[in-house]
């Protein structure tokens, strides 16, 4: 039997991507596969120093170098294996474990304990098929699993009885309470599962390591799993992972989705990439795990609140491991309906519409804002505006975290300001502006974010549509803003001009109409036409 291996390095080799460790000393790009960057141990011009994210290691074709994430760290700093190890467990945000070889005695007890777990879990396949299991057998057919998937899955019956704790009992106690099947209680030994539908939870050797059982009498919780063990972290393994990581590498993506029954009809019916955390909770371990193979991520939740909420915490947990040429989208399955029943009910073909249609990470984070959000209030605005930022933040690429805020901007200038040009109602209609001044104003609005806040209300007002590329402009900040302030001035005095002529006009037809208001229309004009003067030279 293969050594488990669950060592320290192996952990920091999962949680931290070679390419965001290298970044910190060496600006890289990535080409095809790999990133290119200048070597750092020799002296180059032109990049010849490539990285492998996918099987962790980096190259010189200048000089030879190579290794992994460790010897990186110590070539690069100078320093010692376990000097390297601390400062990657730092970066790792993990405990430096007393760092020890493992004993033949732990090798042997995990043995022992895989010995044990496959045991019991040939046990519960048996009874699956007896008497006893009968109930369980129809519950799962009727789910629809064939026998096929129920062998490949290794899908058992764990009987009402004590079957581990008497079957077992040649085996030493401890070894038997390590594996979590059994436990102690004032009558002596029990097992832990007891009528219960059980699925086998593989490490990524493909060795039984804990289950999953379900209840079959309608009783809560619907799954129980093995509590964490010396081989099994709940929080660190994910469902189904050992018979999706191929497909997870040839897909280009993984799939999850919120229970276990879902994954294994997803990957029984096309969608071989899927996964499901282990319980509903998914923890930023999951995503380590599946971002060592690509960082393309389709998260499928139920359409329900419940579901939305899913969503926005797999938002935050999947953000600081977001690259450039990550692709993270959100489908919802609604109707309360989960995947195994639309592939059931509508086929394979209605779950691949689901997922195909998903929203991309910026679009569905956009889109629960403006519903959590009061964003037609300034209160509520700036609410949204904090969560939006702290959100971000937690992206380590900081040029997308950049690029993601500017995209985010311009949405808050077109949907979240644009409600105010049905508020500015001009008392005269206005005449349309020139294409080009449109143009021109497009170019300031895409050049200098200060001025687009600047003057807001009167860019709003324009009525103009932002949403188009445009080149930036080559006016320097000051004559982009006499610009704007300038044709606020032409616009305000023909507004003036038609408030005059339509008080003169209405006097003309005999109505009477205050003198103080046309001395005060009068003077504004005055002062205006002086401002825009000093204006104008500056825009011929
Ligand atoms: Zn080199």
């Amino acid at each position: 039997m293969s050594k488990f291996d669950n060592s320290f390095t192996d952990e920091l080799r999962q949680r931290l991507s070679l390419v965001d460790v290298i970044s910190r000393r060496v600006p890289l790009t990535k080409k095809g596969q790999n990133y290119w960057g200048c070597c750092p141990f020799h002296n180059e011009k032109t990049p010849s120093f490539s990285v492998n994210e996918d099987k962790g290691f980096y190259h010189c074709f200048g000089c030879g170098e190579h290794g992994d994430i460790i010897s990186f760290i110590m070539k690069s700093e100078n320093l010692g294996f376990v000097e390297a190890i601390k400062e990657l467990a730092d970066m790792a945000g993990l405990k430096m474990p007393e760092y020890k070889k493992k004993t033949q005695e732990q090798i042997d007890a995990e043995e022992n304990y895989i010995k044990i777990t496959d045991d019991a879990a040939k046990i519960y396949q048996d009874l699956l098929y007896k008497d006893a299991g009968k109930h369980a057998l129809e519950y799962i057919k009727n789910r629809g699993f064939s026998d096929e998937m129920i062998k490949k899955y290794r899908i058992g019956y764990a009987p009402k009885n004590n079957i581990i704790s008497s079957k077992f009992n040649n085996i030493k106690r401890e070894k038997l309470l390590s594996t979590g099947l059994v436990r102690i209680g004032d009558f002596g030994p029990y097992d832990f599962f007891r009528d219960k539908l059980m699925f086998p939870i593989f490490n990524a050797h493909n060795q039984i390591v804990a289950f999953s059982g379900r209840s079959l009498d309608g009783s809560e919780p619907k799954y129980i799993n093995t509590p964490d063990t010396e081989l099994f972290h709940k929080r660190q393994t994910i469902f189904g992972f050992n018979f999706a990581r191929e497909a997870i590498h040839r897909a280009n993506r993984s799939i999850i989705v919120e229970g276990q029954i879902d994954a294994i009809q997803m990957q029984n019916h096309g969608f071989s990439e899927t996964v499901a955390p282990l319980g509903t909770a998914l923890t930023e371990d999951h995503i380590a795990i599946l971002c060592k193979s690509n960082r393309n991520i389709v998260f499928c939740f139920d359409g329900d609140n419940a579901g939305q909420k899913a969503a926005i915490r797999a938002c935050a947990l999947v953000l600081p491991f977001l690259r450039d040429n990550s692709s993270v989208k959100f489908a919802f399955v609604s109707g309360g309906k989960d995947p195994d029943e639309i592939l059931k009910n509508h086929g394979e073909s209605a779950m691949r519409k689901i997922i195909d249609s998903a929203t991309p990470l910026t679009d569905f984070l956009w889109q629960s804002v403006n519903k959590n959000y009061l964003v037609n209030t300034p209160g509520g605005r700036a609410q949204a505006e904090k969560y939006l930022k702290d959100l971000l933040s937690k992206i380590n690429d900081k040029i997308l975290q950049n690029e993601i805020e500017k995209e985010y901007d311009n949405r808050k200038f077109n949907q979240w300001h644009k409600w105010k040009k049905q508020e500015y109602k001009p008392t005269v209609e206005l005449p349309d502006i020139d294409i080009m001044t449109v143009n021109v104003i497009k170019s300031i609005v895409q050049t200098y974010p200060e001025i687009t806040e600047k003057y807001m209300d009167f860019l709003a007002s324009l009525n103009i549509s932002f949403d188009e590329d445009v080149q930036k402009t080559d006016l320097s900040l000051g004559d982009a803003e006499k610009f704007v302030v300038s044709l606020k001035l032409q616009r305000y005095i023909k507004k003036l001009e038609s408030e005059k002529q339509e008080l003169l006009s209405n006097a003309l037809h005999g109505e009477n109409y205050d003198s103080d208001v046309l001395k005060d229309i009068d003077e504004k004009l005055n002062k205006s036409r002086d401002k825009l003067e000093t204006l104008i030279d500056i825009n011929k």
